[in-house]
């Protein structure tokens, strides 16, 4: 018998909801654990998740794996997934309507994964979760309360890769944030897997 998780996979799997199912290859729905306690949301497929239907498995995806190793994880042990599920043509950047379409399939998505931290990556996921159009550089590294969860926005790894590498201040804001995770993380595990009370993140 199928889960909850593997069952909403499978709706979305035939999706036609928005015009990027006529050119995907397929649906990348997620990867990792169901029941991550860490959750990565991105923008949404590139050319190698739409071929392989895994979610950042290309260069942005090599870099987030590095990322996760320095904090002592694994692939296997989060739940990445994107904004939407289809990769947009050329890679631009997804529309309104497309992300509308999509949010269902992020909000279940959650809910059934039900991570305590969620990390999104950039502008889009950070826009969609916080649901105001912020700046990723003004709110990256913050604890929001979110829904009894924790979001904490960091930069995209790609803007790492479109501007200076390792050395640059966006990779050594990405590692700080990813240390921030970590700190939540554990304090979520200290507090017995409940919700991390706003006075513990230190927000007041
Ligand atoms: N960029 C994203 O936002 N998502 C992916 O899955 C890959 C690259």
């Amino acid at each position: 018998m199928s889960t909850p998780l593997e069952e909403l996979a499978q709706i979305a799997s035939t999706c036609t909801k928005c015009r990027l199912s006529a050119g995907r290859t397929q649906v990348v729905f997620a990867d990792g654990s169901p029941d991550a306690d860490l959750m990565f949301i991105g923008e949404g497929p590139g050319y190698h998740e739409d071929i392989q239907g895994l979610p950042f498995v290309g260069a942005a995806g090599q870099l987030l794996n590095r990322l996760l190793g320095e904090i002592g994880l694994r692939r296997e042990d989060v739940r990445i997934t994107n904004v939407v599920l289809c990769r947009p043509p050329g890679n631009r950047d997804p529309l309104p309507d497309e992300i509308e379409s999509c949010k269902p399939y992020l909000m279940q998505q959650i809910e059934l994964v039900d991570p305590r931290v969620i990390c999104t990556l950039g502008n889009f996921a950070t826009r969609v979760i916080l649901d105001r159009p912020v700046a990723i550089s003004r709110v990256r590294g913050q604890l929001h309360p979110w829904n009894g969860r924790v979001v904490i926005p960091t930069y995209h790894p790609a803007a790492v890769l479109r501007g200076g590498g390792d050395q640059s201040r966006t990779m050594a804001g990405i590692r700080e944030d990813f240390a921030t995770i970590s700190e939540s993380l554990a304090a979520a595990a200290a507090a017995g897997g409940v919700p991390v009370a706003e006075e513990q993140m230190g927000l007041f």
